[in-house]
Order: C-alpha cells, then structure tokens, then sequence
C-alpha cells in the first residue's frame, strides 16, 4: 500500500481524537521516531514539544524500555490477573512503593488514565458506603480540570473548557467551585479557599471526595495554582469526611519539577491515580493507589471486594515496561533536567508576553505555555509548526510546550523560537 492510499483509508474510516469525519483535520504520517525526533514518512524531521501528551518522558525508542519490551515478549505478553500474578506486576510494585508517597501502598492496576479515575471515583464510593455513609455518592471539584473521557471522568470535566459539555443532562451532577484564584508563584490568599468551605457547608454530607489535577490543570487549561491550596483542601476534606483524590495521570513522574504535584505542598492525598508517563510512553497503563486503610475498609463492606477487574489488569508487558522507566529516571537527573528546561522556557517565552495577541506566559517543570487571547486555528498552526520542524499541539488558547525531559537547549530553543514565530504569522 502506498502512503496515498494508506492517508485515503485514515481519512475515510479513522476517527482521530477529537476529530470530525466530516471535515478531519489533516494528519502527518509518521515514519519512526527517536530521542526528541519525530520522522514523517516524507522525511520531514520534527522536534517534539509535547512528549506524545505528558507520556514520552525520555523521548522514543529509549534502549532501556526496548529491552524491557523484548525481553518480556519472549516470557509472556498477557495473562490474566485473576487468580494470577506475575512477576513484571510485583517489581512494577516494587518501585512505585519506593517512590509514592508514604501511606499510599495498595496499587490497583487499570489501563488508562480515564478508567483510573473512574476506578478512584469507585473507590470512595465504595469507601464511604463500607462507612455507613450511603448519602455520600458526589463529587466536588474545581473548574478548568480535566479528569478523562469515559461517562463519571466526564461529569468531573470542566463543563466548559472539559469538551464535555454536550453531555451535560446525562452525565450524573457534581459540585464545581472556581479553580483557585491564588496562583502558583502568587502570594498565598486564604480567601481562595472560601469557595470549597461553603461548598463543605452546603453540600459536605453528601460528597464522597474531591478531586483535584495537584497544582497544574492540564488539558481544562494549562492553570498552575498556589501548593496552599491543596493543604488547606486536605484539612477540610478530613474534618468534614469527605474522600481527597490527585489525579497525577499528568503531573506525575517528575513533570512539574517534583516527583508528583502533591510533592510541591507535602500533602499525601487519600487516593491517587497515575498513568501517561508510567510506561515513559510506550504502553498504555495506569493505577490509582490508595492507603490500607481505605482498601481493608472497602473490603469489610457489603461487597466484601472492591468492585472492579479489567481484563488487561496488570498486563505483563507494560509492567515490565513501566519498571523499567521509573528505573531509568531514577537513574537519570530528571530534576536538574526538568528545572533547566523551566528556566529555559521562562527566560525564552517570556518576550511573547508583549505581544497583544498574548494574555498570560508561565512555566512550570517542563511546561511552558503561552496563553492567547482568542482561541488558535489549531490546523493553520500545525501547518506551521510542521514547516518549523517542530510539533507542538495548542488547543483553546493554550499554546504549551511540554518536551521529553532529555532534550537539549539548542533543541528546546527551536521549539520556543518557533513556537513564537508562528504565534506571531498566525495572529
Ligand atoms: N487525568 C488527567 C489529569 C489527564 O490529563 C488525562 C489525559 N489527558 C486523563 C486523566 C485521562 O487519561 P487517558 O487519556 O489515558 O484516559
């Protein structure tokens, strides 16, 4: 098949994310890819910005994970996790016990990162049900968050900036305040608290937890706001019964310059879930992990388990995979990567805060985003992009750099010189 008819056959039956079949945006073939390096098959060769959306964090065709994945083919690629375990799902084990935080140790293994929110989502239900507290079945969170796809992520989406809103009369009513006022780099401001503390008195008997992205909202809206907020957040949700869930599937693994989001206000959340970057981007795999105390006390209810098996449980292959990515960044100076890639993208984004078109330009770890006032023309853009040799992918007004942690500065210079040139055509 050639490369026309293999674009006819996308075109013609692939549904890309977020994509109409009507009028799909174009899409680049790509032939390989490798370090920071993304080939297309017509040999274009482009830098990357966005580590494959947060997953990619020491870039492609890393040898370390391809010998993982080699050497776990030839033992076995599945088997099922019921009645079962395998050693690729004990070692995976093995190393996130050594680097989650402390009191968070009884992992459940699902497959994405939308089914481990669903799954934590489960699991405070099932919590506070095994608690006596029956009323307790909704969820508080915060506006421009962003939580996954599937039916209960969906109904803890941003209605608004979360894509979601189409299905707002059928997904099930959860409670929003504002996303905090205060932000990260900002003076501390105790009234960004007064939001939550009337939700808490208004509606606290009947929530089951709150649900936060810790300190950087991703796909809802690049937001980064103050560490106090998450510790004044616990306190509450502790005096007031109500379950405290991070959503790390983007933060953790070192992205915003500490090991996990919660890590910038030492605050161990009840239940956490994981993902993206958990397999440095080559296989899909999640966990939300929670501590024994909640897990022995689900257990002792009325379910007698927790309620939830997914086939592809514990996969072999991408445990294998996922254990030898944490290694491999434990092995590496992940954290004085990720902060000179912060420094280079405040120093090097910050002359697009002149621009008119621009409202707001902040990084964090290895995140830079150039916040605009309109929304982008997201395909006019890539178009650009690709002509730059770079790939970097803005949705609403959020143009964002997030590279894989290994890339060099002549490299992450292209992609932040780029990204304003074509800031700068396409506005
Ligand atoms: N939570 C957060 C914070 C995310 O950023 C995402 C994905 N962008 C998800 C959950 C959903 O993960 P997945 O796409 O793997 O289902």
């Amino acid at each position: 098949m050639n490369l026309k008819e293999e674009l006819d056959i996308d075109r013609n039956h692939l549904w890309h994310p977020y994509t109409s079949t009507i009028d799909p945006l174009p899409v680049y073939p790509v032939k390989n890819a490798n370090g920071v390096r993304i080939y297309l098959e017509d040999g274009t060769e482009l830098i990357d910005g966005m580590s494959s959306w947060w997953a990619c964090i020491h870039g492609y065709n890393v040898p370390e994970l391809n010998e993982a994945a080699e050497k776990q083919l030839k033992e076995m690629s599945h088997v099922m996790f019921g009645g079962m375990t395998h050693k690729p799902a004990v070692e995976l084990a093995e190393q996130l016990l050594e680097i989650l935080p402390k009191g968070l140790d009884q992992i459940f293994y699902a497959d994405s990162g939308s089914v481990a929110v669903e799954v934590a989502l489960k699991m405070a239900i099932q919590y506070q049900h095994a608690k006596g507290e029956k009323q307790r079945f909704r969820f508080a969170t915060i506006r421009r968050g962003y939580h996954g796809d599937t039916w209960h992520a969906m109904s803890v989406c941003d209605p608004v900036t979360g894509m979601h809103s189409l299905f707002s009369g059928a997904l099930p009513t959860q409670h929003f305040i504002p996303s905090p006022s205060c932000k990260y780099n900002e003076e501390w401001d105790e009234s960004c608290l007064d939001p939550l503390k009337d939700l808490i008195r208004q509606y606290g008997n009947e929530l089951a937890a709150l649900i936060l992205e810790p300190i950087v909202q991703g796909a809802g809206g690049m937001y980064f706001y103050h560490p106090n907020f998450l510790k004044e957040a616990q306190k509450l949700c502790h005096q007031n019964g109500i379950v405290l869930i991070f959503d790390e599937i983007a933060t953790g693994f070192g992205r915003t310059g500490r090991l996990w989001g919660g890590s910038h206000a030492e605050v161990i959340p009840d239940i956490m879930t994981i993902g993206k970057a958990i397999t440095g981007g080559y296989m899909t795999l999640s966990a939300s992990i929670t501590t024994k105390e909640i897990a022995d006390t689900i257990c002792s209810g009325e379910a007698g388990c927790f309620m939830h098996g997914p086939t592809f449980m514990g996969n072999p292959m991408a445990c294998a995979i996922a254990t030898a990515s944490i290694k491999l960044l434990r092995s590496t100076p992940w954290q004085k990567r990720v902060k000179a890639i912060e420094e280079q993208l405040k120093e090097e984004l910050a002359p697009a805060a002149s621009l008119d078109c621009v409202k707001e330009v902040r990084a964090l770890g290895a995140i830079g985003v150039i916040e605009t006032k309109t929304p982008v023309d997201m395909a006019k853009m890539q178009q650009a992009f690709v002509r730059e040799g770079i790939w970097i992918r803005p949705f609403n007004c959020n143009c964002y750099i997030m590279p894989p942690y290994i890339i060099n500065s002549d490299d992450l210079s292209k992609l932040t010189h780029g990204l304003i040139k074509v800031i700068k055509e396409t506005f």
